[in-house]
């Protein structure tokens, strides 16, 4: 039995046996052939069996999470049906009369290494680690093993891996799998935004999750404390079932507020929104009660495409969010792109810094990017008809960026009415508040926009100078810390000041020891992903208006430490 805590991202407590995310050997030597045309037959059934594979998880991974994002698979299926490549392989097998495992590796190293050595062309490397996932799934099938297959999971398991890509996560089925631990990875990171909107429990950053399980193992996992056993005792292992049984039962007991109004004990509402990534996200965030959405992330749109979405591909996405929220705001926010979020097929300069560097609306306001901007401003412009709008610009510094962005989107506007389409004219153009020259600078902001959100995934990396993405200093992801508490509060003050909504769509928003501080600083809607809603609600009804305010100026003025401002908070709330 051992031991080990890593960082909690996704709620839920599970039980059961390790799957172990390791890579196949997948070596072979080198081999005469005699029979050619079998060698090739051969060759053809392993390509068939691997599309057969991929069109199983591309049609997975559309029904979990929908479209845009098994559209990573597309291209993976593309490289099998390119007869020139094909082609090339079996000439090989024919004229050197090598087994197909060699003609094949021959053949697709020769292209990876091709695309790999243009070295500034994002796209060209992309197409390259898709040729080598492909060259895996076909090299599995010609040697006759099995590949660790995500989507094929058919047990219950807990998935354990170093890392879990993006089009890793999409694949799993939450059906069979109960949690997932990793080595790596922070409460941000994309993948356990992932797990928290499919309700998977996960605990990331362990270290050393990998090196320590092996196959057969049992692992109880805690994705509300991080905690993870191997092989747990059998006290242990009740424990954790018995935990596990009382955060489902504490679920049921949140279910019942689905419908009620968000009130503290003193009767104040507050809104509660949800995050989403895909319109397929939205019956989530009503099963869950959700009264807005604060934050659709627009990216995923454009990640996983084979090319730029059309106007009227992302009309029709927001057209679909605007129509199921019913009148209930929906804050979409344009292209967050560049940073870790890569385009295969817009070409992004290399940069020392990527997440300091030229993204989101510094790409949309320029002149390589407002093309892309424009068509997605249009599409929003055309669906606002549909339900109400909000739309937020993302990673914004300047009262100049969000200047140039409006007038983009006056221009745009302008054209449309002219055409004689209509648009809402009850459209709010607001900013996300992530980078801390914003923060500073919300008083001058707070005059020029409808609103604010605060985006603290960044706002807590830039201002503490910490990747959000690297664990060794995941440390100072440190949301309570009196300098983060600071800049919020500038921020609602200013919005207060100038009558203008403020809003929190980083993953602090729904952060139980957050929340408090924040009723009492007086934020006015709160978006998390929309598992998160029940249980806020249900603090909320146990919170007094009055009292936070008491706490949150004791934390601002008393604390020292994101542990003080900690212990403050249970001391009024409670645990
Ligand atoms: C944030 O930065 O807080 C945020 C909500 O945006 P993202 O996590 O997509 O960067
Ligand atoms: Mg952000």
């Amino acid at each position: 039995m051992s031991r080990l805590t890593g960082i909690a991202v996704s709620d839920g407590v599970a039980v059961a046996k390790a799957y172990l995310l390791i890579q196949t050997d997948l070596s072979f030597d080198k081999i005469v052939v005699s029979e050619v045309d079998d060698e090739k037959s051969r060759f053809d059934a392993a390509i068939a069996s691997s599309i057969a594979d991929l069109q199983v998880i591309r049609e997975k991974a559309a029904k979990s999470l929908g479209k845009e994002q098994a559209a990573v698979f597309d291209a993976h299926l593309m490289i099998l049906s390119d007869s020139e490549m094909i082609g090339d392989i079996k000439e090989r097998i024919q004229t050197d009369k090598i087994n197909a495992e060699v003609a094949f590796k021959e053949v697709t190293s020769k292209y990876i290494d091709l695309f790999e050595n243009m070295d500034d062309n994002p796209y060209m490397q992309e197409r390259a680690a898709d040729i080598r996932d492909v060259t895996k799934r076909v090299l599995a099938h010609l040697l006759g093993v099995a590949l660790p297959d995500l989507s094929m999971i058919s047990e219950e398991v807990i998935v354990v891996a170093n890392d879990l890509t993006p089009s890793d996560t999409v694949q799993l089925d939450r059906r069979f799998v109960k949690a997932f631990v990793t080595d790596i990875g922070g409460r941000t990171s994309h993948s356990a935004i992932m797990a928290r909107s499919l309700e998977i429990p996960a605990v990331v950053g362990t270290n050393e999750i990998t090196s320590l399980v092996k196959k057969n193992d049992v692992l109880a996992v805690n994705g509300l404390t991080g905690e993870v056993i191997i092989n747990p005792t059998s006290k242990e292992r009740e424990n954790f079932l018995s935990e596990e049984k009382k955060y489902i039962e504490q679920k049921e007991k949140w279910k019942l507020l689905k419908d009620a109004e968000t009130l503290t004990l003193d009767g104040r509402h507050f809104e509660l929104a949800a995050n989403i990534g895909t319109p397929k996200d939205v019956t989530g965030v009503l099963d869950n009660g959700g009264e807005a959405i604060g934050l659709y992330r627009t990216e995923f749109l454009y990640m996983g495409a084979a090319d730029f979405p059309t106007e009227d591909e992302q009309y029709e996405a927001y057209k679909m969010v605007l129509e199921q929220m019913h009148g209930k705001p929906v804050v979409v926010r344009t292209m967050d792109i560049g940073g870790d979020k890569k385009l295969p097929y817009f070409d992004l300069p290399k940069e020392m810094n990527p997440f300091l560097g030229f993204r989101a609306l510094r790409i949309s306001v320029s002149e390589e990017g407002n093309g892309m901007f424009r068509t997605q401003l249009r599409a929003l412009l055309r669906a606002s008809v549909h339900g109400k709008l909000r739309i937020m610009f993302p990673m914004v510094a300047l009262l100049e960026e969000f200047r140039a962005a409006k007038v983009l989107y006056e221009e745009e506007k302008a054209k449309l009415l002219v055409d004689g389409i209509s648009i809402s004219e009850d459209i709010q153009l607001g900013v996300m508040i992530e980078i801390p020259a914003s923060a500073m600078l919300a008083d001058k902001f707070a005059k020029e926009v409808d609103f604010m959100s605060i985006g603290t995934n960044d706002l807590i990396q830039y201002t503490m100078a910490a990747d959000r993405m690297n664990e060794k200093v995941s440390y100072l992801y440190q949301p309570y810390h009196p300098s983060i508490l600071r800049l919020i509060k500038n921020v609602i003050d200013a919005g207060k000041r100038e009558r203008k909504w403020v809003g929190m769509c980083g993953e602090m928003a729904g952060d139980q020891t957050a929340v408090p501080l924040l009723v009492g600083m007086g934020l006015y809607e709160f978006s998390m992903s929309a598992t998160s809603i029940l249980k806020t609600r249900s603090l909320m009804k146990r919170l007094d208006t009055k009292k936070m305010a008491e706490l949150s100026d004791r934390a601002l003025s008393d604390c020292n430490t994101h542990e003080e401002v900690e212990k403050l908070v249970h001391r009024y709330v409670g645990e």
